[in-house]
């Protein structure tokens, strides 16, 4: 038994996130998409926490359910704070094992002066080791994951105000922390790399601030969908494959400047630094160039990870709308795009399973020739990439020539 996971969303109370993002249209696409578990997200937020109240019901311990779609509760807290003379943000993904706790965690938040009906993502002016502590405090089945941990602003391990390793973050908590999320930036293997991250299951999901996003990572756990297994597949690494983009189409994979148009692959970093070469200003550090400096300078690639049996497979995707785009000349928008979108995962019973198992005919049948050829190419990994940079997501392309 296996169940497909989106455990980093948000609702329409945090702020840039669509107003469509309501647990009912989160339910719809979650059956449209093939996802089994969802967060909840911002479960802080005195609004969206009313709606939970009233439409959730439980099913099993810490699982809930809407419209036969199941929910765990989960959010995402925005540490602020100085450590070790230098201001730092991380961003933390928070679990709790059941609606209790969510109250203590609120009441603990409160205590804290933290402002809980702003944005869906609160601000916490304490660090992220000390919050870990407090939530741990309030029930010891919650579970901390720090979230997009390459990210240059908000991730433990972030260029700009992140940390060199967990311990350096975390400290004594370190053992209590049992997963990362990976960020759309990076991939396990990039993270495998890493010295300070042995041990920590390594977790993908989406962030997605719309609909549509949601889903564009995932993590497959072993076991039924819920809070059990869950927090067995975080702590004890039941994952059996995350489903990731290509790293190089999150928007930090490289270094450099947006404004300026200037990126640079480590390597290059390495040749001309890290100062823009047009502007002079400090470029921002990739994801690519942080790994590098926090793995010595040796990153496993997917190729190179032979027959080591704990480390599981992951599956590269490109979601369907942009293939769908691709292929039909539109824009992502178009609504023929959305359309199309929507009779194939009908058909073929969700996103996921057109992008990664349904054959070559099936997807001919539904969606048309030139789709099941650019389905099949990125799962071969024939494709054109464009890295991303400095907040400018990379892009990823079938190839155009021979089949
Ligand atoms: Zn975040
Ligand atoms: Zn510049």
């Amino acid at each position: 038994m296996a169940f497909t996971a989106d455990l980093h969303l948000h609702s329409r109370y945090a702020y840039a996130c669509s107003k469509n993002l309501t647990l009912a249209n989160m339910a719809a696409w979650a059956k449209l998409k093939g996802i089994d578990l969802l967060s909840t997200a911002d479960y802080t937020h005195p609004a969206w926490l009313a709606e939970l109240e009233a439409n959730l019901t439980p099913v099993d311990n810490g699982v809930y359910q809407f419209e036969g779609v199941r929910f765990v509760l989960g959010t995402e807290l925005s540490c602020v704070f100085k450590q070790g003379g230098r201001s730092r943000r991380v961003h933390l993904l928070v679990y709790a094992p059941n609606l209790e706790a969510v109250y203590g965690i609120r009441r603990m938040l409160d205590g804290l002066d933290t402002k809980l009906n702003g944005d869906g993502r609160p601000t916490v002016r304490v660090s992220a080791r000390d919050l870990t502590a407090r939530l741990l405090d309030i029930n010891p089945a919650c579970i901390v994951v720090p979230a997009h941990v390459w990210t240059p602003w908000y991730g433990v391990l972030g260029s700009k105000s992140g940390f060199d390793s967990l311990d350096e973050c975390f400290l004594d908590m370190t053992p209590k922390i049992p997963a990362v999320e990976t960020g759309l930036s990076s991939d396990p293997a990039m993270n495998w790399s890493v010295p300070t991250l042995a041990g920590k299951t390594i977790v993908s999901f989406s962030d997605a601030h719309s609909l549509p996003n949601m889903g564009r990572e995932l993590t497959v756990f072993q076991g039924d969908a819920g809070y059990r297994d869950l927090s067995l597949g975080l702590r004890e690494n039941r994952v059996e494959r995350t489903l990731e983009f290509f790293p190089e189409e999150g928007k930090y994979h490289l270094t450099g400047h947006r404004k300026c148009a200037i990126s640079q692959t480590p390597g290059e970093t390495r040749q001309a630094g890290t100062g823009c070469a047009k502007c002079g200003r400090p470029l921002t550090l990739g994801v690519l160039h942080r790994v590098m400096e926090l793995s010595g300078g040796e990153t496993v690639t997917q190729d190179k990870l032979g027959e080591d049996a704990a480390r599981r497979s992951f599956t590269r995707l490109t979601p369907l709308v942009e293939l769908l785009a691709h292929t039909m000349g539109k824009g992502r928008a178009a609504k023929t795009v959305a359309q199309a979108y929507h009779s194939i995962c009908t058909e073929l019973g969700g996103e996921v399973r057109a992008l990664t198992q349904a054959t070559f005919e099936d997807l001919k049948r539904a969606g048309g020739e030139a789709l099941a050829v650019a389905i099949t190419k990125v799962r071969d990994g024939r494709v054109e990439i464009v890295p991303g940079f400095d907040g400018q997501y990379g892009t990823v392309r079938p190839w155009d020539n021979g089949a």
